[in-house]
């Protein structure tokens, strides 16, 4: 039996596509801040999925991940529900930020919200309530924070096996396994019964087209591996390592201040001992070295340049020797977009 998809305000019943403003705050002025939704009702019944994105309001690429689904797939045979919400914190996203401009709140350490709370938590609260818990399974889409630019990857709970379910089918090369902040939207959304894993890629204010595609064949094959779909085909991305402890994952940092120059891209391999980026002053002497203390994969790397003392410089995961000789197989075949 299909049924209506219900929120506060009205009801999208099976077969229809209903796109709202949803009103989840006010300005000074007294104005409704709207958050746009789109929910797709599909003909036969099946799961809800919710689809989040830019609860960090400079963080665009799961933008238009969302959009695209929401608007350009067809949805022809779709069994269950899509609840799109492309544009989490609007404030934040109008002012090309990351937090809420009031008191620079992170929405996305608010949820589940409360009624009566701070305004983050009331916004938090009426997203949650409405669009997040009574869903089946959740991807909430970020990317690394300004001036930083992170490989595709999942992070999930994979102590949750409903989790590690969404974890797996989205069928990215590295999950990192980690409970999650508390107020997180993942986290609180799997605590309440939504099992939900947040996807990383790129980096902020940038639309970035070979990461944005890689992650929406992540989000068909999850819904592959739910039964939305005809196709049953869930990807398997060739090789994956899935990061539990802290010893298989760390931050190089700067020991210097200066210039930082790359020698390996995001998503590139290094081994052991080998030379990750050099720093050095504006007049290339006193050139400090950053090697890698073990052989992994670079997660995360930086845009910008500049660092002081103790900033950190790139994210670093290791590989063991099957996934190595996976990983070596898959490169060597094709160009992937990490
Ligand atoms: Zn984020």
């Amino acid at each position: 039996m299909t049924a209506d998809f219900t929120y506060n305000g009205g009801a999208v019943s099976p077969g229809e596509t209903a796109n709202v403003r949803f009103t989840v705050s006010e300005t000074y002025l007294g104005d409704p801040v709207r958050i746009p939704v789109t929910i797709v009702n599909g003909e036969t019944e099946g799961p809800t999925l919710c689809l989040t994105a830019a609860a960090h309001g400079d963080e665009l690429n799961g933008i238009e991940i969302v959009r695209e689904v929401a608007h350009e797939w067809d949805h022809t045979g779709l069994r269950g529900t899509l609840v799109c919400l492309p544009v989490l914190n609007v404030p934040g996203f109008i002012a090309q930020q990351r937090y809420l401009p009031i008191y620079d709140r992170d929405l996305n350490r608010s949820f589940p919200g409360n009624p009566n709370g701070t305004s983050a938590r009331r916004i938090a609260n009426r997203v949650f309530q409405n669009f997040i818990e009574p869903c089946d399974l959740g991807l909430d889409f970020h990317t690394s924070t300004r001036g930083r630019s992170n490989m595709l990857h999942v992070r999930a709970d994979m102590t949750q096996p409903s989790v590690a379910r969404v974890a797996n089918a989205f069928a990215s090369n590295v999950i990192i396994d980690s409970e999650g902040p508390s107020g997180s939207l993942r986290r609180e959304a799997s605590d309440a019964g939504t099992p939900t894993v947040t996807v990383e890629l790129g980096e902020a204010h940038r639309f970035q087209r070979p990461l944005i595609d890689a992650a929406l064949e992540g989000v068909l094959s999850v819904m592959a591996e739910f039964g939305m779909l005809d196709t049953e085909t869930v990807k398997w991305p060739g090789w994956r390592t899935v990061i539990e402890g802290s010893d298989e994952k760390t931050w190089l940092r700067a020991d210097a201040g200066g210039l930082v120059e790359m020698h390996h891209d995001r998503g590139s391999l290094v081994e052991a001992g080998e030379t990750v980026c050099t720093i050095s002053n504006p007049f290339k002497t006193d050139v400090t070295t950053v090697e890698a203390p073990f052989t992994g994969v670079l997660i995360g790397i930086p845009q910008n340049p500049l660092v002081y003392p103790g900033n950190p410089l790139c994210h670093l995961v290791s590989l063991d020797e099957a996934t190595l000789r996976a990983f070596r197989q898959v490169t060597e075949q094709a160009e992937t977009a990490f």
